[in-house]
């Protein structure tokens, strides 16, 4: 079976981390682990680096955190769906919402189960993922205020997530003006002005005015070290908290056949590009040139095969269902070794909830 290696101390570092460097300005830090799916044991490391809030996309998955003991203050970031308002009501203290109908159905949920419901309103700034249009902006708030068993917690957007807007002073102190606004004409305090996810790394990094933005939301950088505008290293974050390894599996040499008609592959998807990738793979692959092949233990099936990088110097080619199909040069492998990858955050979230690929913690 393939193995997730999940550091756990690194991970907890890295929450430490990125808390003290957004404590720094007075940020708060949602840290956002949807991508573990709810994994206890991961939350229990945000918690002991200092993690307040955590959040989460799948009410489920905050029911398993507390359940297994992992006591934090659990932030819902999937706007609710109708049929989890118990749920949700029960278990959540902050859910994101764009949606007044959804809020009064909150609203009358907590009434029933005699709760505060706290919600973060989201703001469509052009991502155009959730948010409510900002010119309903007051007539929205003075709804929800008007509402019993709610509480207006907090404004928020989401960039650089669908539409992939980049984070920008302008559009920050956007947000800040709303929340602004918001707080003299209805007189009160928001508790979260969240500007963003993990994305938002370089702004909050090098933008000198911050406004009144007061929040992030943070998955990936957490977890993989790296911002999500160039995807570069954050300096004292580990880049290295998961590593994946896979078994060689057949060990080969290929001939590349040409002259055959050529369709598509298992997926539908066109394979015209595949000895082009062989040929990148090694300098010179001519016509009818045998070359090394592996397969390994892991497919499409359990992980995102384009989200997998090598750490040995090997190309990979594609994925069936159940393999990694790999040219491995000139390396001399052996049948039963192991390679190691690194993944993306696609990969990631696959990983974390296949159930073919063994997790094994260093703690
Ligand atoms: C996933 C998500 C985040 C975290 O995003 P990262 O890129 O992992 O930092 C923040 N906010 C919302 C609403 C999300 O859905």
């Amino acid at each position: 079976m393939p193995k997730l290696e999940i550091n756990l101390q690194k991970i907890q570092q890295n929450a430490n981390t990125l808390k003290n460097l957004l404590a720094g300005r007075n940020f708060s830090l949602i840290a956002v682990n949807k991508v573990t799916h709810g994994n206890p044991k991961i939350a229990k490391a945000l918690i002991k680096g200092g993690i307040e809030y955590i959040g989460e996309s799948r009410v489920v998955n905050i029911k398993k955190m507390r359940d297994n003991g992992v006591e934090a203050q659990y932030v819902l970031i999937q706007v609710p769906n109708l049929e989890e308002i118990p749920l949700i009501v029960e278990y959540v203290d902050f859910s994101v919402n764009s949606e007044l109908e959804t809020i009064k159905l909150l609203a009358k949920e907590a009434k029933k189960q005699n709760k505060i419901h706290n919600i973060i309103l989201m703001i469509e700034m052009g991502d155009l993922r959730e948010g409510i249009d900002p010119s309903n902006l007051f007539s929205i708030v003075e709804e929800i205020l008007s509402l019993k068993n709610i509480r207006l917690s907090g404004i928020g957007t989401n960039m650089k997530c669908f539409r992939g807007i980049v984070p920008s002073e302008k559009n920050m102190l956007q947000l800040s003006e709303y929340a602004k606004q918001i707080e003299l004409k209805f007189n009160l305090n928001l508790k979260f002005v969240s500007g963003g996810n993990s994305a938002n790394f370089k702004w909050f990094t090098s933008c000198k005015n911050l406004g009144g933005v007061n929040n992030l939301r943070i998955g990936e950088a957490l977890f993989l070290g790296r911002e999500t505008i160039n995807f570069d290293p954050i300096p004292n974050l580990y880049t290295d908290v998961f590593n994946l390894s896979a078994e060689i599996v057949e060990l080969k040499k290929k001939e590349i056949k040409y002259g055959e008609k050529v369709v598509s592959n298992a997926f539908g998807e066109s394979v015209q590009d595949v000895p082009m990738k062989i040929k990148n793979g090694r300098d010179e692959v001519t016509k009818g040139e045998i070359r090394n092949q592996a397969l390994l233990n892991i497919g499409r099936l359990d992980i995102a095969i384009n989200g997998i990088i090598p750490c040995e110097d090997v190309q990979i080619l594609g994925g069936s269902s159940d393999y990694c199909i790999l040219d491995i040069k000139d390396n001399h492998f052996v049948i039963g070794q192991t390679l190691n990858f690194k993944l993306n955050y696609e990969a990631l979230l696959k990983a974390m909830i296949s159930p073919y690929i063994e997790k094994i913690y260093v703690v």
